[in-house]
């Protein structure tokens, strides 16, 4: 997919969103799971060594957006909205992958199953380029809470390097 047409699908999908401001992760997901009529549950794991930090799993009822709980909170946003970056997308579900892993994987995760799910995703692939295009312009965009959050923003820089480097490969 050449990038003007990528950029101009990842736009419109986020001109649809509820982007609050000042910005709030959690608020924005809450809007997204009422558009879309199923709730999204965040969930803060420790994700096995050497796998990516997040992971979107859709079971019949609910979809579950598991990111590391010891990333740092901007890198935790960034995981949670590069995640939401596949479900806006329509990207393949897990459950259509393998339902049997889903059900193992809910309600108790074990690590190893979380790193056998993730052997089936894709890296590099227009879907990964497409989540991280959308997490990159929703975070470039948001305003910040003066609270703290709005002054140096590294991480969200290295998310927008990241896509760049993912752009030009
Ligand atoms: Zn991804």
């Amino acid at each position: 997919m050449k990038l003007g047409g990528l950029q101009r699908r990842c736009k419109a999908l986020i001109r649809k969103l509820e982007i609050p401001s000042p910005f709030d992760v959690h608020t924005l997901i809450q809007s997204v799971a009422q558009r879309q009529g199923r709730p999204i549950q965040l969930m803060a794991i420790a994700m096995p060594a050497g796998s990516p930090c997040g992971l979107w799993i859709s079971t019949a009822s609910t979809d579950y957006i598991f990111y590391e709980k010891q990333a740092s909170p901007l890198h935790q946003e960034h995981i949670i909205v590069h995640e939401l970056g596949h479900l806006l997308c329509g990207h393949v579900r897990l459950t259509d992958v393998n339902n049997d892993i889903t059900r193992r994987l809910m309600p108790t995760l074990s690590p190893n199953m979380i790193e056998r799910v993730l052997q089936r995703t894709y890296y590099n692939t227009p879907e990964e380029k497409e989540a991280e295009m959308i997490a990159s312009l929703i975070l470039q965009g948001v305003h910040r809470s003066p609270s703290g959050l709005n002054q140096a923003v590294p991480e969200v820089d290295e998310a927008v390097r990241r896509v760049q480097r993912l752009l030009v490969d």
